[in-house]
């Protein structure tokens, strides 16, 4: 036994026809497989969504997308927020940028005018109220006409992004974005001769927000199994499990770990267990963190090491050796996070390389 990630296929599978369900049949869909696929295995993942017929892919940055294209993946893939320095990669893997400066626009058009390229295929970002990346309502005209006024590039899409799709409370706030980003595409469409895609909604945005939908949804977290709609059952992809590699018995008082941060309070079984912050758990599991053994929730004591953690089984019939589950279907890493308090994107995105990843097909 040793510390293991499962990516179950099967369930990626469901979560993919459970998500296009929701849709219009004629809805394309982008899978979001940056950060290594939320942690998983971006290109098991995504030569799996190939088989399912997923039209586009999307990343973060150019050199995620150059994985892709090693591993033999073909599909179109966006590049969400490219960089000035990676041009060459972009251009020489045949991925997409997106737009969402002057800065990159006039350094990437002066690129290609250099490199003799014509009719690149870029992806229009608009800023409709997230203020992270894209042209506010007041630059789009002007980035617009950068763009339509260069042969250089061709707008294969225009999109934005949402702010607060999975809050209900600031339902008000997303319906001002879906019709703000309405509005810039009523001002660019006439302007061009031929008609991009339009995207904008993420997972929450599909659940929530069908008048968010456009020509093509872009789905991350819940391709993975994770959505806060509880009415739309989806199966979590990873399966992280470990095992006890030792246990040891501390007798009250003694100290557990780095810097004396547990100190036992009474005599307890303390089992070790081979995953640590080098892993991805992060040291604020130190305190409210837990692990699954035999169906008993362990807490996880003292501080998170480098490649150990260590867990109370004072309240659990345990032996070395024994599987330790970190979360899986039923003790979700959406659980596992909120325990915490913070969110199944951040822990799974945390899943080092060093953690064996095993694919359930
Ligand atoms: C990461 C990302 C997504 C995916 O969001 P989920 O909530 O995981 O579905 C979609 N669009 C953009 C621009 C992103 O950065």
């Amino acid at each position: 036994m040793k510390t293991v990630l499962e990516i179950n296929l099967q369930s990626l599978e469901y979560n993919f026809n459970k998500i296009k369900s929701l849709v219009k049949p004629t809805t394309k869909t982008m899978a979001v497989v940056k950060a290594n696929g939320y942690g998983s295995d971006m290109i098991a993942v995504a030569k799996k969504l190939n088989k399912l017929g997923v039209d586009y892919f999307s990343v973060a940055y150019a050199s995620e997308g150059v994985r892709l294209r090693n591993a033999g993946i073909k599909t179109p893939i966006l590049v969400l927020i490219p960089q000035t320095g990676s041009f060459d990669e972009i251009t020489s893997f045949n991925l997409e940028p997106s737009i969402y400066s002057f800065h990159f626009l006039s350094k990437f058009i002066a690129y290609a005018h250099e490199k003799n390229i014509l009719d690149y295929p870029i992806h229009f970002k608009i800023n409709s109220g997230l203020n992270r990346i894209g042209f506010k309502e007041s630059d789009i005209e002007k980035a617009f006409q950068l763009v339509s006024n260069s042969d250089r590039l061709f707008i294969k899409s225009i999109y934005s992004h949402l702010s607060a799709s999975e809050d209900l409370n600031e339902k008000e706030f997303t319906l001002h974005q879906i019709k703000s980003f309405k509005k810039a595409i009523k001002n660019i469409l006439p302007k061009l001769n031929h008609k991009p895609i339009l995207h904008m909604s993420n997972t929450s945005g599909i659940i929530n927000y069908p008048e968010s939908e456009f020509d093509m949804i872009r789905c991350g977290i819940g391709l993975y199994g994770f959505s806060n709609n509880l009415s739309i059952s989806l199966k979590p992809v990873h399966k992280l499990l470990s095992t006890i590699s030792l246990i040891i018995d501390v007798s009250k008082g003694e100290s557990v770990g780095y810097n004396r941060a547990y100190v036992a309070k009474e005599n307890t079984r303390v089992g070790i267990i081979p995953l640590g912050h080098a892993d991805g758990i992060s040291r604020s599991f130190n305190k409210g963190g837990y692990v699954i053994i035999n169906e008993i929730k362990c807490d996880i004591i003292g501080n998170v090491c480098m490649d150990v953690i260590m867990v109370n089984l004072n309240k659990v019939d345990a032996v070395e050796g024994d599987q330790v589950v970190i979360f899986d279907e039923k003790n979700t890493a959406e659980d596992f996070a909120a325990s915490v308090g913070t969110i199944s994107y951040e822990v799974l995105t945390n899943l080092s390389s060093r953690i064996e990843r095993k694919i359930i097909s």
